[in-house]
């Protein structure tokens, strides 16, 4: 079978390429190995928020005051699982439907590039112009952390699990070791601990979320441990042992051994490409030291019709919107359309309760460069809408450079993954601050806090 193009599997970055590159007119496949959707809608983002929704949910039952009670309600982790599963499979087949509309061929199976214009998928092969990886990633690998020869069903006869696992469990632990404080860590404490886990959470570098603004993580350090969340920063992870059903995780802090103690380890210490087993070694595809298949600005590897966009690309984070752009200005580029797609400003959402969101420079990267700032700040304690719905917790930090530019922003806040869209278009379009702040938002509401933290520029607060 002959393809103008085929994309080589089926998450963000594939789907949206396949899609847009069918509806220009080029003759589409897409080779799918396990379900349409990829990691973000079956085992990523999706799935973690279904979780969240829940787990928020649950926190409000519990922490219900001031007149209301809600007594005897019990949580079954299988229903709540199934029901996770029912989304997932929902907004999958949604995508599917999209797909067949717009007549891109769905292949299943694992497809290996045989040379740069042939593919075999079941022993099939197939031939195309332009060959798309949108492979994507899959959890980093934990066995170092391990035993030496541990097997797989022992490792699963241990509860030590990643975030594939984790989504879809039958039971509630009754504690939780995480190991990483990044972005699926902290989802996972906040998830757990709602659930009525005990929860540890364990990050190597001195505060959660270490890739953005420091306040984030440390505001959010301090919520968790308000929430009988166990945190601990500066931990050197050395070993993950189980002794009579428990696993230990002896770790290093401050240059003294510690243990901590777990019925289940979860592993969120990152995220590597599916670069292996491709093909693209024999082709001499060109792959960063991690992995990830280098490209050029027109999303080309070394060999000029073969594409590489999303997780498996290297030089941007591994986020579904990154995916999305990157699909859209790579299939711009293959029709000879502009570029338009802005992937310099990269959003970084966190969904806990409260929700951490940042776009732009943090503070320390501010500093690092040299450039004269201004740091704007207020707290959502002052907020009206924020009291009122009692979720007033965290802040909004605007840092602009003496004319009013903005450099970044970090919010930690109810809504702060919603509001912090606001600043990406302002950033986007360097609006100045006093722009912001002559625009009338509505009354009352959160993202009142940004025009709130703009006015501090201009001194004109209460
Ligand atoms: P993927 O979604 O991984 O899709 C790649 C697809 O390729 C997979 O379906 C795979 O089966 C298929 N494939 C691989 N090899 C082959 C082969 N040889 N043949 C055929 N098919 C193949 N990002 C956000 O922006 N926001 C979030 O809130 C968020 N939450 C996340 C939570 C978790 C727990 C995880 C794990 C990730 C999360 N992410 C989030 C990251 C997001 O899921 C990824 O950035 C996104 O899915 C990348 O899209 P992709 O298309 O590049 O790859």
């Amino acid at each position: 079978m002959n393809y103008d193009i085929i994309v080589i599997g089926g998450g963000p970055a594939g789907y949206t390429i396949a899609s847009l590159a069918a509806k220009g007119g080029l003759k589409t496949a897409m080779i799918e190995k396990k379900k349409v959707g990829g990691t973000c809608l079956n085992i990523g983002c999706i799935p973690t928020k279904a979780l969240i929704s829940r787990a928020s949910l649950i926190k409000k039952i519990k922490n219900s005051k001031s007149g209301i009670h809600i007594d005897g309600f019990s949580i079954n982790m299988e229903e709540i699982s199934n029901d996770v599963r029912a989304v997932t499979d929902s907004v999958s087949k949604g995508v599917e439907f999209l797909l067949n509309k717009n007549k891109v061929d769905i292949i299943s199976g694992e497809a290996s590039i045989i040379d740069k214009n042939t593919i075999n998928v079941n022993g099939s092969e197939y031939k195309s112009d332009k060959i798309v990886i949108a492979t994507g990633a899959k959890p980093a690998d934990f066995s170092r952390f391990l035993k030496p020869n541990i097997s797989k069903d022992e490792i699963a006869k241990n509860k030590i699990i990643t975030s594939s696992d984790a989504l879809f469990l039958n039971e509630v632990p009754k504690s939780i070791a995480i190991i990483g404080g990044g972005a699926m860590g902290v989802e996972f404490a906040y998830i757990f601990n709602a659930l009525g886990s005990t929860v540890t959470i364990m990050e190597y570098f001195d505060n959660l979320l270490p890739n953005m603004d420091s306040e984030c993580g440390k505001t959010l350090e301090r919520l968790f441990t308000r929430s009988g969340i166990k945190v601990i920063a500066s931990a050197n992870i050395k070993l993950v042992d189980n002794e009579n059903g428990i696993n230990k995780i002896n770790y290093e802090k401050n240059g003294k051994s510690e243990v901590v103690e777990s019925e289940y380890v979860l592993f969120t210490n990152g995220m590597v490409a599916n670069s292996d087993g491709l093909g693209v070694e024999k082709l001499g595809v060109e792959k960063a030291n991690n992995g990830r298949i280098i490209i050029n600005n027109n999303f080309q590897t070394n060999i000029d019709n073969i594409y590489a966009i999303g997780d498996v690309a290297a030089g941007y984070p591994m986020l579904a919107h990154v995916a999305y752009h990157q699909a859209r200005n790579c299939i711009n580029h293959i029709l000879n359309r502009p570029i338009i797609y802005d992937l310099k400003y990269v959003p970084s959402c966190i969904y806990t309760e409260p929700e951490v969101a940042s776009v732009g420079l943090s503070e320390r990267e501010v500093k690092e460069k040299n450039i004269e700032h201004k740091v704007l700040k207020t707290f959502f304690k002052a907020s009206g809408k924020a009291s009122a719905i009692g979720m007033n917790d965290g802040f909004v930090k605007i840092i602009v450079d003496n004319g009013g530019t903005i450099l970044g922003t970090s919010v930690v806040g109810y809504s702060a993954t919603e509001i912090i869209g606001t600043i990406c278009v302002a950033i986007k379009n360097s609006i100045k601050i006093d722009d912001i702040n002559s625009v009338m938002l509505p009354h009352p509401t959160i993202v009142e806090s940004i025009s709130d933290t703009a006015k501090i520029f201009l001194d004109e607060t209460l």
